[in-house]
């Protein structure tokens, strides 16, 4: 069964590192690929961008092509966004349809802080996807979380409903949301950093200070 695959994230905004990772991500383990922002994030800072500014954005960079889709189901829930939950709705939904959970590699090395994180292997796969930079050190209950889990082969992802991680060899693009939010407070414009989409209706980027044209 082709697998469903989520990528987690505050979006504030959306960026071409988080398309361009999840795209190659949904090439390389041929799977359904859904971004699914988070409301309130449990690790982070709230973010600048309302909910509706956020979706919008979403919106506005997933649109002409229809690959990566748009899970709203974390802004529609009452409190924190923990990722268990999220897999385990969608667990109750797609039966045994093999899930992923596309994490970046810094994102993953903070895994053991997630709540209930030993539970997220049971709802799903982990692809974990290669970011520029040092890689971060695992700690070592997650080398143990890892250890016996690790598969090369993308097709083995198939073949179960969850429990593999895969390290996803994907293009190493060093953007990220916190450099272009101090770009755009800067008055600078990261034009080429950001989608299309997010220039094509005016006022996308209000929430950053950003009034400026491209
Ligand atoms: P911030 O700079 O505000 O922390 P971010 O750019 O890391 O934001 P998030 O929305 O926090 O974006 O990220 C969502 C997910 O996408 C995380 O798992 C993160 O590791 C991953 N990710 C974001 N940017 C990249 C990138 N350039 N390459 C690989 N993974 C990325």
């Amino acid at each position: 069964m082709r697998p469903l695959a989520i990528l987690g994230g505050t979006f504030d905004p959306v960026h071409i590192g988080h398309l361009c990772v999840a795209w190659e991500a949904s090439e390389l383990l041929d799977a359904e690929v859904r971004l699914v922002p988070a409301s309130v994030p449990p690790h982070r800072p709230p973010p600048i961008a309302s909910v509706e500014q956020r979706v919008a954005m979403l919106r506005a960079a997933l649109a002409g092509q229809d690959r990566l889709g748009l899970d709203l189901r974390e802004l529609e829930r009452e409190g924190p966004s923990y990722t268990v939950d999220t897999l385990a709705a969608l667990r109750a939904e797609h039966g045994t349809r093999p899930l992923v959970l596309l994490v970046g590699a810094d994102a993953f090395a903070g895994l053991t802080c997630w709540h209930r994180w030993p539970e997220l292997f049971d709802l799903a796969h982990v692809g974990v996807l290669s970011r520029p930079g040092d890689p971060p050190a695992w700690p070592e209950a997650l080398h143990a979380a890892v250890d016996g889990r690790r598969v090369e082969i993308a097709g083995a992802l198939h073949t179960l409903p969850a429990g593999c991680v895969i390290l996803l060899d994907v293009t190493p693009l060093a953007v990220s949301a916190s450099r272009i939010r101090d770009l755009l407070a800067d008055g600078r414009l990261p034009r080429y950093l950001l989608p299309d989409g997010l220039f094509d209706e005016p006022g996308l980027l209000a929430a950053y200070g950003s009034t400026r044209r491209p």
